[in-house]
């Protein structure tokens, strides 16, 4: 195909499966035949877990393919946009967010090492850094669903975003350094504080004026935007990382206020893993949020107006596009 001239550059989207070794390969091809823009996505990158794993522990039949995972993960070329690889959905073992979701902390590492780490922007590297001083630094979103959310806003092109729950700023400074240099961004947070703390290096990245932060409980902000018939159904985007209490409020608003194929992302949908486990087997504080966020769960699965996506990132993310 891609000696055939009219093949170069035009596909959107492609999906790997197969054939592992050829990865590297594949991938090869695929940045001459994929437009400016399009999509790879490649299956079972972290092979079982095994990437991060010592060669001794690993089956014979899987090291030769773990070695072209391993390959693969280290392409770092300019060109192309990666977010963490997320195959084989693994039990979510620990409890505490900040480790992650996935079977083991040497797995998760192994992500934010091989995919999230280098090619993330300087002042997000920055911002975490001065968020880990936060007595709550456990709260920023992870790095990883970070990733996400930036390839998102990328693969929609949001202009004009809603965020709910600002903290520091990590998610915030990543959709700004996003979106295009006339984007427009409505943050709410009821803390300044925080966001003060992040606010140097947002200047300094030169995207302050994309942002709009209104120090709020963030329900009468969405209603007040409501009230303007004008901004019913203008947003792009919209991330909510603020009090699962209110989530479900949240996306009934978001439903009016984002574009029909406009998305909303929602964090920490999987609660440290506690959604799966049985309730007294976890930390009281948890338990509040745990139950919250299995309602949250059901109500969106059961809701017409969106197509949906679990991402097992970060805390959990989930992604809802909608569709009417
Ligand atoms: N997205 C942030 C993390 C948000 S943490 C990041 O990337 O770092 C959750 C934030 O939600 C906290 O800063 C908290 O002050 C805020 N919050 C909690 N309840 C809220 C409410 N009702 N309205 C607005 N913000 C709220
Ligand atoms: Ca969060």
């Amino acid at each position: 195909m891609l000696n055939q001239g009219d093949k170069k550059d035009s596909f959107d989207f492609t999906f790997l499966d197969r054939d592992k070794i050829n990865y590297r390969n594949y991938h090869e091809r695929l940045m001459g035949l994929l437009r400016v823009g399009g999509v790879a996505v490649f299956d079972n990158t972290l092979w079982g877990g095994t990437v991060a794993m010592h060669g001794d522990d690993i089956l014979e039949w899987r090291i030769s393919v773990r070695q072209a995972m391993i390959e693969l993960n280290e392409v770092k070329e300019e060109e192309v946009h990666l977010i963490a690889t997320m195959a084989n959905r693994v039990v979510a073992k620990s409890t505490s967010p900040s480790k992650g979701l996935l079977q083991s902390n040497e797995l998760y590492q192994y992500v934010l090492e091989t995919t999230v780490y280098p090619r993330e922007p300087k002042p997000l590297e920055e911002l975490r850094s001065i968020t880990t001083s936060h007595p709550r630094a456990m709260m920023g979103t992870a790095p990883d669903a970070g990733q996400m959310i930036s390839m998102l806003l990328k693969v929609v092109g949001a202009k004009r975003t809603i965020e709910i729950g600002v903290f520091t700023g990590y998610s915030l400074l990543l959709t700004a350094l996003t979106i295009p240099d006339d984007g427009k961004i409505i943050a709410v947070d009821v803390d300044r504080d925080a966001y003060e703390m992040g606010l140097s290096v947002i200047k300094k990245a030169g995207v302050k004026h994309k942002i709009n932060f209104i120090q709020s409980e963030a329900l009468p902000i969405l209603d007040q935007l409501l009230e303007d018939k004008e901004n019913e159904g203008t947003f792009d985007f919209g991330f909510v990382d603020a009090d699962k209490v209110n989530y479900w409020n949240y996306h009934e608003r978001l439903m009016k206020l984002l574009k029909v194929g406009g998305i909303a992302a929602y964090d920490n949908t999987l609660w440290g893993g506690s959604v799966a486990m049985p309730e007294e087997e976890i930390a009281e504080w948890m338990r509040p949020g745990r139950q919250f966020t299995i309602q949250f769960n059901e109500l969106l699965a059961q809701d017409r107006r969106v197509d949906i996506c679990l991402a097992p990132l970060g805390d959990g993310i989930t992604i809802c596009r909608r569709i009417c």
